[in-house]
């Protein structure tokens, strides 16, 4: 092993075979199968959402261990990947297109300096080339909610409430809300609001997975 290879592992992140970068072809071909874009509901409603996108299913074992999987150390590695899905998704016809920014629900501090990086914002960065409209980091979060998933749906409105501010005038502009997984829709809801708060006219989300 090198010395570079300590900083960019060559295995898939996924099973662990060796000599791929990222996604094996096999752990490839089975995301391939999981990507699924399509409009949904939360249980309790988008909230100040006016709609919700996915690109996979968060249910299905393979895709939710892959999702985490990426939370994790391989999830820069996961970026580009992610790029050429949302690349698709920008041309399928039930996804919106008339957004002037893409922005993101940014992590608490804690969490950011926890894993080094915020995940959403390499998203974000990621539909952000992929549609050509541009990213700017429109949220701030002030606090350090509880983690929402140990939390009842209730619970996590309650957690997330007013933790989010908006960083300029939107002036009437429509946004795409970036986000990784998206459960109850509390935390986007949250986002949306802000996001409205601060003049947008509309609030997409776009999550990896539901
Ligand atoms: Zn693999």
């Amino acid at each position: 092993m090198s010395f570079m290879d300590l900083f960019s592992p060559k295995s898939c992140i996924v099973c662990g075979e060796e000599g791929a970068i990222g996604l094996c072809p096999t752990c490839r071909k089975r995301l391939d199968a999981l990507y699924d874009p399509r409009p949904f509901r939360c249980s309790g409603g988008n909230g100040y959402a006016d709609a919700m996108y996915a690109l996979f299913h968060y249910d299905i074992p393979f895709s939710r261990s892959f999702i985490l999987d990426l939370k994790t150390n391989g999830y820069r590695d996961s970026v580009a990947l992610f790029e050429s899905y949302y690349e698709r998704a920008m041309t399928e016809k039930d996804f919106p297109s008339d957004f002037e920014w893409v922005t993101f629900c940014p992590r608490s501090m804690r969490a950011r300096y926890a894993r080094g990086f915020d995940q959403s914002l390499l998203l974000a960065q990621a539909a952000s080339s992929a549609s050509g409209k541009p990213m700017e980091e429109l949220l701030y979060r002030s606090g350090s909610p509880r983690a929402q998933h140990t939390l009842s749906a209730a619970a996590r409105r309650e957690n997330v409430k007013d933790t989010f501010y908006g960083s300029r005038n939107l002036d009437g502009a429509n946004i795409l809300l970036i986000d990784d997984v998206v459960t109850t829709g509390a935390t986007a809801s949250e986002a949306a609001r802000a996001l409205k708060k601060s003049g947008a006219m509309r609030v997409f989300v776009l999550c990896l997975a539901h």
